[in-house]
């Protein structure tokens, strides 16, 4: 048996809240930014080695907290240094269903099935502590880390350098029919220390700073919407790690509702679309999402996020043979470009094991560019790097899955 516990983590804690717990402990205003600059300046791994603060209080804290450490299990590097980390992530209490807790907007694991697609944001938040089912353990969740070497301006500015491809939950439940993720369904959301510590680990393993992060890894970041705001916050906040939020990307499935949430939100972050398909007839053949937000609901959310923010999203466009790289389908993909003025980066698919979905040839791909190109659509083309450690998402997590099976 696992043993397990009840304990929130400290670093699912904003800094009012962690001078809350502090306060209650007769602490003055002070140790918070204290324990914050140990938490994400120094990066230390437990209580004990924050210390400026007495002895009793870090003893103190360590009862009432948890401490958050991904243990990395495998590191893959590819020879254009492509890196590739898998991390099992600490056991957690699991909470049962549709119990809301008042105090706290942290959306808890879950161990319960996949959540309904594309579903609304508020259903999945506010799970609290009183709603601890003590009987449900997971024994430790594998999640994946990419992290990608000098690649040329995909989301920001020219000088992109070391980008973070961080997961938001364990597995997936939108199940587009070409991606790893989802292939084992979904099995719960991360916290926002969970999603914040990808990139302090990473940092930490590689030696080397991160200078851009994508939500680019396993799930989708916008149906964990209050963790993702406030692993941002973490990431974002002078703080916490201090990475611009300019240098930050969501990328989403296309969950519309979620879009204007992000959009009304004032940090200046970047989005992504998984598009893969200009017209609702391709993009239902493969991503089950489009038919709770067909196109035209999505493209409207665009809008709207494009305007609130005065920045150009992003459209990913993954190029399957036989599915979506006609040249007629570059020619649909640059008339919805066009009306929300989005840049377009196309990425040559990525093999799956198990799934019959191929890449076209290089032939194929340059005719396709050369459609967005004559409509002057704004279009990068990413040769994937990490081709060869299996850098698609989700795809690392289940080799390993099969491996322990
Ligand atoms: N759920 C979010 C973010 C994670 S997926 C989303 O869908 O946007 C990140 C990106 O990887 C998406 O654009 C997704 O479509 C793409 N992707 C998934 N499987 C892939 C594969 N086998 N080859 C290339 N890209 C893939
Ligand atoms: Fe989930 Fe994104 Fe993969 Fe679709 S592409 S299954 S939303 S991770």
């Amino acid at each position: 048996m696992p043993v397990t516990t009840e304990k929130p983590a400290i670093q699912n804690l904003d800094p009012a809240e962690i001078e809350a717990a502090l306060a209650v402990r007769g602490q003055p205003k002070y140790r918070a930014q204290q324990v914050l600059r140990w938490l994400y300046e120094k990066r230390v791994t437990s209580f004990a080695a924050m210390t400026d603060l007495p002895a009793a209080l870090r003893n103190d804290l360590a009862e009432a907290f948890e401490f958050v450490r991904l243990e990395n299990l495998r590191v893959l590097g590819s020879e254009d240094t492509t890196r590739k980390y898998l991390f099992r992530l600490p056991p957690v209490v699991r909470l049962a269903k549709n119990i809301q807790h008042s105090t706290s907007n942290i959306q808890h694991p879950t161990s319960d099935a996949s959540p309904p697609p594309a579903n609304d944001a508020r259903s999945s938040l506010d799970v609290g502590r009183s709603a601890l089912d003590v009987g449900r353990f997971a024994a430790g969740d594998l999640i994946e880390t990419v992290l990608i070497p000098a690649s040329p301006a995909l989301y920001g500015e020219a000088s992109d350098r070391r980008t973070l491809c961080v997961s938001t939950q364990v597995g997936c439940a939108y199940g587009c029919k070409f991606c790893a993720s989802g292939l084992d369904g979904f099995s719960r959301n991360l916290s926002p220390g969970e999603i914040a510590g990808q990139l302090i680990e990473a940092e930490r393993l590689s030696g080397e700073r991160v200078s851009n992060l994508v939500f680019m890894g396993m799930g989708e970041p916008l149906a964990n919407f209050a963790n993702l705001m406030r692993a941002i916050d973490i990431i974002n906040s002078p703080w916490g790690l201090g990475l611009g939020a300019r240098h930050i990307t969501v990328s989403t499935s296309g969950l519309a509702p979620q879009i204007r949430q992000l959009a009304d939100q004032p940090r200046q972050i970047r989005l992504a679309i998984s598009l893969h398909g200009a017209t609702d007839e391709v993009r239902g053949q493969i991503m089950p999402v489009n038919r709770k937000y067909p196109l035209a609901e999505l493209l409207d959310a665009c809008a709207y996020h494009a305007s609130k923010k005065k920045q150009h999203i992003t459209f990913e466009y993954i190029l399957i043979e036989g599915i979506n790289d006609e040249p007629a389908h570059a020619a649909d993909l640059a008339r919805v470009a066009k009306l929300v003025r989005a840049k377009v980066n196309c990425i040559p698919y990525n093999a799956v094991e198990g799934l019959q979905w191929k890449r076209p040839g290089e032939a194929r791909q340059d005719a396709f560019m050369q459609v967005l190109a004559g409509a002057r659509i704004p279009a990068t083309i990413r040769r994937e790097k990490g081709h060869d450690i299996a850098a698609a998402c989700g795809q690392l997590r289940r080799q390993q899955n099969a491996n322990v099976a």
